[in-house]
C-alpha cells in the first residue's frame, strides 16, 4: 500500500513503479448504452477493454458510484455519442500507469472517468486520489462526486458559517445527506425537504434542524421557523418541482444554487424575477467548473477523504447492486426509492 498524505499539495499519495508489461484484458463486461432512453437501455455487454493514453491510468474497477447525472447521460439530456459505456466515478486498483509513476495495485478513487460502469476504465490521472485501507470500497466508490459537490456548494458557491442558514432539497439523497452534514459542521442552520417519513428521519440523523415536506407553502413554512427572514442560500438539486419555492424562500440578496434537475429542468425564466425577490443571486453550478482551477480537484477531494477518515462525513450506502443490475439501480434512483448513496459492485474486495 502506498503512503497516504491527504494534506500534501500535489496529492502526493503514490509511489513509483515499473510499468507492467501485460495489463489489459482483451474484453470485459460493462454497461453499454447503444441508444438513449429509459433504464432498459442499460445493457450488460462484453466489450473491448480500454487502453490508456499517457494522461490516463488503467484501473480494475471494484465499485462504481451511481449518480443522478448518469441518468441524464442515459436519457440523452446530456450528450454523449453512442455507443458509450456509462458512469463517472468509482474505486479500484491501478493496473497500469503508462508514465510508470503509480504502482500497479494502488487503490484509488476517481470522479469524471467516463465509462466507470465496467470491469476496467481509463481514468484521467488528474482526477484520482489514493484510498487508504480504512475506507470501505463502497464508500470510496461513491464519496468523491457527491462529497466534492457538497464541498463546493458550502465552501465556494455560498460560504456557510456560524449564523448562516440554508435550505436543502432532496435532503436524504446522496448529495443531500452529505451536504447536510457539511453545512452543520460549518455552523449553519439547515432546513431540509424530503418526501417520506423514512427520509425525514435520515435528514434529522444527518443533523438537519428542521425537515419539511414538499408543498406549495414550503417557503412560508420555512420562513415561520426563521423569523420571516428567509434563508441565506437554497441548494436545490430537485429543479422544476421546487424552483419557484426556492425563489420564494431565499432572503433578499441571498443565493439560489440550482445544482440539479431530479424532477426535470427548470423552464426558461425572466431575469426580472431576481429583482422581484430582492436582488437575489441565481447560479447553475457544476462540479466540473468548481474543480477546474489548478489544484482544486485535489483540494476538494482530499477534504472529502480526510473528513471520511476523521468520521466527520458518514456516507450512507443504502444499496449495492451487481454491475449487471445497473438498470435496476437507475429505476430505484429515479423512482425515489433510494436514500443516501448507491453503488454497483464490480469486484469483491
Ligand atoms: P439523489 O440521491 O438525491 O436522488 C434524487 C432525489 O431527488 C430523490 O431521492 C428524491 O428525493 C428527489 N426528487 C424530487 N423530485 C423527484 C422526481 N420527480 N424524480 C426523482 N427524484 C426526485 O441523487 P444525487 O445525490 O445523485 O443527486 C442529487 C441532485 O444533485 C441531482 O439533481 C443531480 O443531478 C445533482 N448533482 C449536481 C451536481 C453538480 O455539480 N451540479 C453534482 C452532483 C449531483 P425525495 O423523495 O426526498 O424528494
Amino acid at each position: 500500500m502506498p503512503p497516504f498524505s491527504p494534506a500534501s499539495e500535489d496529492g502526493g499519495a503514490f509511489c513509483c513503479a515499473e510499468p507492467s508489461a501485460s495489463f489489459s484484458l482483451d474484453t470485459m463486461h460493462a454497461i453499454q448504452v447503444t441508444t438513449t432512453g429509459g433504464p432498459e437501455v442499460l445493457t450488460y455487454a462484453e466489450v473491448d477493454s480500454p487502453t490508456p493514453t499517457k494522461e490516463q491510468l488503467l484501473v480494475d474497477v471494484s465499485v462504481a458510484g451511481v449518480n443522478y447525472i448518469d441518468t441524464y447521460y442515459r436519457e440523452g439530456i446530456y450528450n454523449a455519442s453512442v455507443p458509450f459505456i456509462i458512469g463517472l466515478e468509482g474505486t479500484g486498483r491501478v493496473v497500469h500507469d503508462p508514465q510508470g509513476e503509480i504502482a500497479p495495485g494502488t487503490m484509488v478513487a476517481w470522479d469524471h472517468a467516463f465509462g466507470s460502469y465496467a470491469e476496467q476504465v481509463c481514468v484521467p490521472r488528474d482526477r484520482v486520489v489514493a484510498v487508504p485501507d480504512e475506507i470501505p470500497s463502497a464508500v470510496a466508490g461513491s464519496m468523491l462526486l457527491q462529497g466534492m459537490t457538497a464541498h463546493y456548494l458550502t465552501h465556494g458557491v455560498y460560504q456557510l458559517g456560524e449564523g448562516a442558514s440554508c435550505l436543502i432539497t432532496a435532503g436524504a439523497g446522496g448529495v443531500g445527506l452529505i451536504l447536510t452534514q457539511m453545512a452543520k459542521s460549518l455552523g449553519a442552520t439547515v432546513y431540509s425537504v424530503v418526501s417520506t417519513d423514512e427520509k425525514e428521519e435520515l435528514a434529522y440523523g444527518a443533523g438537519a434542524d428542521c425537515v419539511f415536506r414538499y408543498s406549495s407553502g414550503l417557503a412560508e413554512q420555512v420562513r415561520r421557523h426563521n423569523g420571516g427572514r428567509g434563508v441565506d442560500v437554497v441548494y436545490d438539486g430537485v429543479g422544476k418541482a421546487t424552483f419557484n419555492e426556492s425563489l420564494e424562500v431565499v432572503r433578499p440578496r441571498g443565493t439560489v444554487a440550482l445544482f440539479g434537475a431530479a424532477s426535470g429542468p427548470v423552464p426558461p425564466m425572466d431575469p426580472q424575477l431576481l429583482n422581484k425577490h430582492g436582488s437575489i443571486f441565481l447560479t447553475r453550478p457544476s462540479l466540473g467548473a468548481w474543480t477546474s482551477q489548478e489544484g482544486e480537484f485535489q483540494m476538494r477531494a482530499q477534504a472529502v477523504v480526510q473528513a471520511v477518515i476523521d468520521g466527520d462525513l458518514d456516507f450512507r450506502i443504502s444499496a449495492e447492486y451487481p454491475l449487471a443490475e445497473a438498470a435496476q439501480a437507475h429505476r430505484d434512483l429515479q423512482e425515489r426509492k433510494t436514500t443516501g448513496s448507491i453503488v454497483l459492485r464490480v469486484r469483491e474486495d
